[in-house]
């Protein structure tokens, strides 16, 4: 089959690469038919993320339809329409009884922490992909609800809205400043609301992607970096500072932005993924009490965020800006990672 394969920083490539073949009786193997690219890809190919190593096949997105189930797959068969989660997770162990599976202790491997698709196993990239625990990893798509709008489900909605609305413990009636308005932000944006937040500010340098905030629920927006940005944010709570505040870039200045406008005994939610280290002034949080959570993406919202995507309550849709062939998968990595120019939010590629 073709497959994008990571050379190492700055390095890919579509080439041809084995089929993947059912290895655990728990597997299954999907035909990709969707799949998409996340800002992580990026980080990846930076070379931010050293544990994804040359020769993996990049990609922890999709959509697709079973092509063939291992024995021990009771609640799936082939040709069922899936979302693959961006992580596998068995479901039975320890870590995934509490809802932790990016931390799934499953037999995959030994080290248990982040099985993300396209880190350390094969990615979705590709014309089919292995999946392990395809009962707890795939999600059965109900009819009505599109490839493109599934698509987000891998990833995106289930990030945004575990490890920036439920980890930021946004309240009803809460002022909420999302930093970033990529696809991350924006689901954080659309989803901040199930939780009853009053305001939510998105703050982001590109005039587009603020636009698009509005199209997602933001009620107010700030320009990033403008002379009197923090006045503007403080003017929106009172001049106490929010509530939450969601970082959704992973660079040390935007994360300097969120504990820059959060209020005192408010809450951080730290999802951008982080190439740098970033300074901690333990004591200024410590007077503040100031609360920091941040973490990978677990996915046990899928299903719920799946109902609520199916009952056109969440705009999944409107994420998808551009479409591309599985074949023209470079030409979307050239258009996603220029976005500021192309105004991408996600590529499809189906
Ligand atoms: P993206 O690059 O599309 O979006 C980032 C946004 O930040 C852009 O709109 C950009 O204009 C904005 N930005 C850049 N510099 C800024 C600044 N100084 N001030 C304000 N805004 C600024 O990325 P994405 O796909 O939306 O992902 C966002 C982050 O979430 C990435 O770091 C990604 O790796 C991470 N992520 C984390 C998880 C997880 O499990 N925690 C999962 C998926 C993605
Ligand atoms: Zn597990």
């Amino acid at each position: 089959m073709k497959a994008l394969v990571y050379h190492g920083p700055g390095q890919k490539a579509w080439e041809d690469v084995p089929d993947p073949t059912i290895v655990g009786a728990g597997d299954a193997i999907v035909r990709v038919d969707t799949t998409t690219i996340c800002g992580t890809d990026l980080h990846i190919l930076k070379g931010d993320v050293p544990a994804v190593q040359e020769g993996r096949i990049l990609g922890h997105e999709a959509v697709g339809t079973i092509v063939e189930i291992g024995s021990a797959v009771q609640t799936l068969a082939v040709g069922d329409r899936v979302i693959v989660s961006c992580i596998k997770s068995c479901g039975h162990c320890a870590n995934c009884k509490i809802g932790l599976y990016s931390h799934c202790l499953g037999d995959e491997g030994a080290s248990g922490t982040g099985w993300v698709f396209g880190h350390l196993i094969d990615g979705t990239q590709a014309e089919y992909v292995r999946v392990p625990y395809a009962e707890n990893s795939l999600h059965l798509l109900p009819p009505g609800v599109t490839d493109e709008e599934a698509v987000m489900l891998s990833d995106i909605l289930p990030t945004g809205f575990e490890i920036g609305v439920q980890y930021g413990r946004v309240k009803p009636g809460d002022v909420v400043a999302v930093i970033g308005a990529g696809p991350v932000g924006l689901a954080a944006i659309a989803t901040a609301g199930l939780y009853g937040a009053g305001i939510v500010i998105a703050i982001d340098t590109d005039l587009n992607r603020l636009e698009q905030a509005r199209v997602f629920g933001a009620t107010d927006v700030v320009v990033s970096g403008s002379p009197d940005w923090k006045k503007q944010v403080l003017a929106l709570t009172d001049g106490a500072g929010v509530d939450v505040a969601i970082e959704a870039v992973g660079i040390p200045e935007t994360f300097g932005i969120a504990i820059e406008v959060v209020r005192p005994g408010g809450n951080v939610a730290n999802v951008g993924v982080h190439g740098k280290p970033v300074e901690l002034h333990l004591e200024n949080l410590w007077i503040q009490n100031i609360n920091i959570s941040m973490g990978l993406v677990n996915t046990n919202t899928t299903p719920m965020l799946l109902k609520l995507v199916a009952q056109k309550k969440i705009p999944a849709d409107k994420l998808a800006t551009h479409r591309f062939r599985l074949d023209q998968i470079l030409e979307a990595y050239d258009t996603f990672s220029r976005a500021a120019e192309t105004k991408a939010l996600k590529v499809v590629i189906s």
